[in-house]
């Protein structure tokens, strides 16, 4: 079990969360989104986290002309930067968007919203209450929804003791 915490000013931001193997695989599925909405479920479920390996969200670099592997929870781009790889930071701590309500949407409009939430490409949206952007929110009717923590504005304290 664990608890995050905002690195600036320290406030909690999670409750304690049990630790997902690796990210879930998500179907993709369009008959799985949210009737209402078209939101994708969460890639995880509340009362859980899952540490992101790969390089996610912003900052992207252009295409190298060969092909990208498959991801299955690719963000969904902005026309400018459709085909671009992520390179932001590695190690995001992947949550359910409801378990963080405290958090504050920075709308950052432009193309980085989709049309009827935010694409996740435009890098951390997501302030803290102290007013430092934590955390990166994808959650546009046709990309995946996922909440990811950025690793160098929040730390970790395991409940069992540890801090890690
Ligand atoms: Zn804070
Ligand atoms: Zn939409």
């Amino acid at each position: 079990m664990t608890v995050f915490f905002c690195a600036k000013c320290g406030v909690e931001l999670t409750p304690d969360l049990v630790e997902l193997p690796a990210v879930p695989e998500v179907s993709g599925r369009d008959r799985d989104r949210d009737k209402e909405t078209r939101l994708a479920p969460s890639t995880v479920p509340r009362g859980h986290y899952a540490i992101d390996p790969e390089p996610w969200g912003a900052p992207f670099t252009p295409p190298t002309g060969k092909p990208r592997p498959h991801h299955p929870r690719r963000l969904l781009m902005p026309p400018e930067l459709t085909d671009w790889t992520p390179t932001g930071p590695r190690n995001t701590v992947v949550v359910h968007p409801d378990d963080l309500p405290d958090l504050r949407l920075l709308d950052q409009g432009g193309p980085h919203r989709g049309c009827c939430g935010p694409l996740g490409t435009g890098g951390r949206n997501m302030a803290c209450g102290c007013g430092v952007l934590v955390a990166t929110l994808a959650a546009d009717c046709m990309g995946p929804h996922e909440l990811h923590l950025d690793p160098v504005r929040m730390y970790a304290f395991d409940t069992k003791g540890a801090e890690r």
